[in-house]
Formats: structure tokens, C-alpha cells, sequence
């Protein structure tokens, strides 16, 4: 091998990274658990933002900036913002130029209204935009394996950083299919997604991702930043062992939330919020949601009602949604309202990045739902998959001068890091008890008691890193006494920038886990 980097993930944000990388004439190792094809990006569906105001609004990138600083309720880097938005037309024409089949007239990109955002701005494929996307990268990704500049190692899993002196040396990974070990030396890029396997049953996305490579960075000295921001989507519905998603594309196209007060249907956004009605933040929708269910004189249900959307938006541009309603809720959502609750959804927080994708540990770098960056306290729609493919590539750019050179090593056979189901369970239990929607101090400190007591039933390191995850995201939110964006403490109300407009850094010491504020760097002059 050339000189490599070793990418684990192949995701949106992996892919993204190791054509960077191609492109920059490094070779990568694209290491993952499951074929990029099985990752979750794959199920992404609403859309991508970009400001390419195509729709005749004036749409532009500083108003996709300040949207998204708004919407993270102020606590993302506006450097890395900044890039990000600034990039983001770009980044959208080139996968349509590579063949993603976004929706366009006669060349020109076809834009849909996304939460938070008052212009139209998601670029989007029908209700399946995160699988043309990936897609178009897997095809590209191709071109550069048959130039044996992207090695792939599907079917293997993450089991150990090397960390020499304070600096990431490399990565063990074991093959899921014959129990061996390789060791790859040099940098490593983690693209491991968000950890969405610490709440089975309770999240929208793949608890393949279960977090225990993110926690495998952590005790090895890698900062967590805000982890106690966990997105809550307002419109899922429980199904069998999932949350299934009814993409916010359902408002954006026209979907109205109510929920039963009286005889009448109260569509209480469009009565609290007159400006962006059913298309305000998710954080803000979600928490709308739990307010009005709890009035005496409401229902404890809310309905999306989407029977007033033209024949054509279904025909066009929802067609899958429709169908999957139709297959697990046996009922026609453009005939009857949906009934939603709000389900975990996104990992605004995760391993701490500079605006390069630096992890605090030299040679660790991180992107994608991985890493905390680019969203602060609150996600908006669209953003996440754009964070991911632009992420990618900026942490593929600073990775590629550190590439060293080196096969990898074959280390003989290493246990299996399965997490144990029962395990998973009991914790994700305990983590909801503390980390809902509303919290509150007793609530957080009688959950942290419970997870210590969890000790008991770890069956492996999984389920030992699995809870140490679980414990950053607790002390964390324990630690930011106000609201913010989706942290909501019934007992700090209030929003308080003189104390908390910081980034939560929860770091492994020793042991334990000490939790600091850290300001948000300034925003640089434009050049
Ligand atoms: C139902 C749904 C709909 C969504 N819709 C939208 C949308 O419309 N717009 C938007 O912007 N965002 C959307 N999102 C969010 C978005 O899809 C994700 O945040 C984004 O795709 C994450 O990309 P990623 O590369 O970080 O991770 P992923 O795509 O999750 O990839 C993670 C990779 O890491 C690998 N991996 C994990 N753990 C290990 C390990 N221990 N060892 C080795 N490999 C490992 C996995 O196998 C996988 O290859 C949606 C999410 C869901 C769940």
C-alpha cells in the first residue's frame, strides 16, 4: 500500500472522504461493518440544502448560514458553518453532475421547503434521497478502487485505536466473518455514524451503529462535544423494533400537525408559530407536541394531516412515503391523518472537531453524525447529509499530508465486540429515563444511579463502552443547567448565554469523566 489513511465507516461522510482523499492521489483503507450499500445514509429521504436559488427566492449561502446558527440555537462553530454553507451549492451541483437523479426541469435543480428555513432550499429525490446520493458516491468510490487507490474492508469492525505518546498510531478491526484481526498503521478518520444502537427500538436510524467506536475513541483520550444534545423528530411512529420516519418533507410539501382539543382539530403550530407554522425547528415542534398532549383539554395524540396535498405532490413527490405508510400503518395518508410521536432521530453531539475535523487527538480525525460539528444544539433538516459529504471531504484534506505508508498487519483471531441485546435494552431504558424530551435534575441524577448499577449486567467491552457513552450524555446534560435547542431542563427554563452559549467537552480521565465549558471560536472576517 501507498501512503494511507485508514477511513472506518463507509457512509455518506466515508465515501466523501475517501474520494477526497483519491483525488488528492492518497489510497485509504475504507473500513465497515456493513457494505456501504447497508449503511444508514442509505435511508436518509427528505433532502440536502444548498442555497442554489433556482426557485427565484434570492436564496443565499449567508442565509443557509444564518438559518442554521439560528437553528442550532448559536452554539455551532460559525467558521465551520461558514464553509459548509458557503460549499454547499457547489457540492450539490457536482452529485447531480456525478448522476445522483435529483429532482430538475430542464437542468435546473427543483428545490422543497425543509424545518427552519423560510426559503426553499433541500434538493431532494422523491421521498429517497439519501440512497441516489450514496449511489452516486459508491459508483465514484469504484473508479478509484479499480485504481487501487480505495481499498475496501467490508464486514469488519472497529476494535481498538493505538494511541503512542497522546497520537493515534492506528487502528485494529476484526473480520466479522472469520473473527481475524488486521492492524492498519497511521491516521485514522472515524465515520462511524451517530450512536443510534444505544436506543433499539427508539430511534429512526440503524443500531448497527451502536457508538462503541466513538466510545473506543473516547477512552483513548478523544473530547465528546455536547453529547447531551440528542435530536427528538417530531413525526415518527412506532413499528416493530423501530421508529419509522415520516420525513419532514411531509410538512415541507404541505403537512399539518393537530392534535383533538374539544370537538375541533387544534393545528396548534400554525396557531403558536404564524411565521414558519408546522416547518419550525424539529426541537421546537417536538417540544410543542409534549406541551399540548399534556393540556387538560387536549387529546394525548397528534395527528400529520396530509389530506389536503394535491394528487401530483404525491404522484411526484411522495410516492414512497405513501407506500410505506400504506405497508406498516394500513392506512392512506392522503385519505386519513397519520398518528405521530416525536422519536430519537440525530446526534448533534459527538467526538469534538476543530473546523479541520480534528479530534483532540493528533492524528484522529472525525466527520459526519460522528462528530460534533456544524449543527450546535439543534439539526436542521437537510443539513445532515450536507454535513456529512462536506465534512468528509475538509477531514480528508487535513488528514492527507499525516498518510504514512505500511501494510496491514495480521494479528490472529480477537474476540467478538458484539453488544448484548438484553443489555441494550436495559440501558436504552435507563438513558430515556434522563435524557427525554423535558429534563430535569432528579430525573438525570436517578438515571446516572441506574446506569452505575448497570455494571452488573455488562456482558462485553460493547456493552462496557456502550454505557460509558451513555454516562457523558447524562453528566453532560446534568451540567448545562439551561434550555437550548434540544436540551430542555424543566428546572432551568431559561436560555443562558452568559454561561452556556459553550460547547459541552466531556473528557475520560482516569477513570471518569470530567465535564467543561469550552467558548465557541469567534467568527473570522470574510477574506
Ligand atoms: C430515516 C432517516 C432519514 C434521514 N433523512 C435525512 C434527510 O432527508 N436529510 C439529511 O440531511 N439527513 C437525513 N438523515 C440523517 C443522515 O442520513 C445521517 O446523519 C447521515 O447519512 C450520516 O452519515 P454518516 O456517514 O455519518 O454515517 P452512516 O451512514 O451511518 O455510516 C456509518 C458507517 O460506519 C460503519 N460503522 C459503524 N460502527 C462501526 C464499527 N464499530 N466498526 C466499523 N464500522 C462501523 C457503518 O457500517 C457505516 O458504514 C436521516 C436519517 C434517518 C435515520
Amino acid at each position: 500500500m501507498t501512503e494511507h489513511i485508514t477511513i472506518i465507516g463507509a457512509g455518506l461522510s466515508g465515501l466523501s472522504a475517501a474520494i477526497r482523499l483519491a483525488e488528492l492521489g492518497v489510497s485509504c483503507a475504507l473500513v465497515s461493518l456493513q457494505p456501504s450499500e447497508r449503511a444508514q445514509s442509505v435511508l436518509a429521504e427528505g433532502g440536502i440544502n444548498a442555497a442554489l436559488d433556482t426557485m427565484g427566492e434570492g436564496d443565499t449561502p449567508a442565509e443557509h448560514f444564518a438559518d442554521t446558527m439560528r437553528g442550532g440555537a448559536d452554539l455551532a462553530d460559525p467558521n465551520a458553518v461558514a464553509g459548509l454553507t458557503g460549499n454547499a451549492p457547489e457540492l450539490v451541483r457536482r452529485l447531480y453532475a456525478l448522476g445522483a437523479p435529483l429532482q430538475a426541469e430542464r437542468g435546473r435543480l427543483i428545490l422543497r421547503n425543509f424545518g427552519g428555513q423560510k426559503k426553499k432550499r433541500t434538493a431532494y429525490a422523491k421521498s429517497s434521497t439519501g440512497k441516489v446520493l450514496m449511489t452516486a458516491l459508491i459508483d465514484e468510490a469504484r473508479r478509484y478502487e479499480a485504481a487501487g487507490l480505495i481499498r475496501r474492508f467490508s464486514h469488519h469492525e472497529l476494535t481498538g485505536l493505538s494511541v503512542d505518546c497522546g497520537r493515534c498510531t492506528g487502528a485494529v478491526v476484526r473480520d466479522s466473518h472469520t473473527g481475524r484481526g488486521l492492524r492498519f498503521p497511521g491516521p485514522v478518520l472515524l465515520c462511524c455514524g451517530g450512536p443510534g444502537g444505544l436506543f433499539p427500538g427508539m430511534t429512526t436510524g440503524t443500531t448497527a451503529n451502536s457508538g462503541t467506536a466513538a466510545a473506543l475513541a473516547f477512552a483513548a483520550g478523544a473530547a465528546l462535544g455536547n453529547p447531551e444534545m440528542i435530536q427528538y423528530h417530531p413525526t415518527t411512529v412506532q413499528i416493530p423494533n423501530k421508529r419509522m420516519l415520516i420525513s419532514e418533507a411531509a410538512r415541507g410539501e404541505g403537512g399539518r400537525l393537530f392534535v383533538r382539543r374539544g370537538s375541533e382539530n387544534w393545528y396548534f403550530m400554525e396557531e403558536l408559530y404564524p411565521a414558519l407554522g408546522n416547518l419550525m425547528p424539529r426541537d421546537v415542534v417536538s417540544r410543542e407536541m409534549v406541551r399540548v398532549c399534556a393540556l387538560p383539554e387536549c387529546g394525548d395524540q397528534v395527528f400529520l394531516d396530509m389530506t389536503g396535498l394535491p394528487k401530483d405532490t404525491w404522484r411526484r413527490k411522495l410516492p414512497d412515503l405513501r407506500a410505506e405508510v400504506e405497508h406498516y400503518l394500513a392506512l392512506d395518508p392522503a385519505k386519513q391523518p397519520i398518528p405521530v410521536s416525536p422519536g430519537i432521530h440525530y446526534f448533534m453531539g459527538g467526538l469534538l472537531v476543530d473546523e479541520a475535523h480534528r479530534t483532540t487527538v493528533p492524528d484522529l480525525f472525525a466527520a459526519g453524525e460522528c462528530a460534533c460539528q456544524y449543527h450546535g444544539a439543534n439539526r436542521l433538516g437537510g443539513n445532515s447529509m450536507l454535513g456529512a459529504i462536506y465534512g468528509g471531504r475538509v477531514a480528508a484534506e487535513a488528514a492527507a499530508p499525516h498518510a504514512v505508508g505500511g501494510e496491514p498487519a495480521a494479528l490472529g483471531s480477537l474476540p467478538s465486540e458484539t453488544v448484548t441485546a438484553a443489555f441494550a435494552a436495559t440501558l436504552r431504558d435507563v438513558l430515556l429515563s434522563g435524557l427525554g424530551i423535558l429534563r430535569e435534575k432528579t430525573g438525570l441524577t436517578q438515571a446516572l444511579a441506574r446506569l452505575d448499577a448497570l455494571a452488573a449486567l455488562e456482558r462485553s467491552e460493547a456493552d462496557r463502552r456502550q454505557r460509558l457513552l451513555g454516562r457523558a450524555m447524562l453528566l453532560a446534560a446534568l451540567a448545562r443547567q439551561e434550555s437550548r435547542g434540544a436540551h430542555t431542563r424543566t428546572d432551568f427554563p431559561e436560555r443562558n448565554d452568559a454561561r452556556f452559549q459553550k460547547t459541552t467537552v466531556a473528557r475520560f480521565r482516569d477513570g471518569g469523566i470530567d465535564i467543561t465549558f469550552q467558548a465557541i471560536p469567534e467568527r473570522r472576517a470574510a477574506p
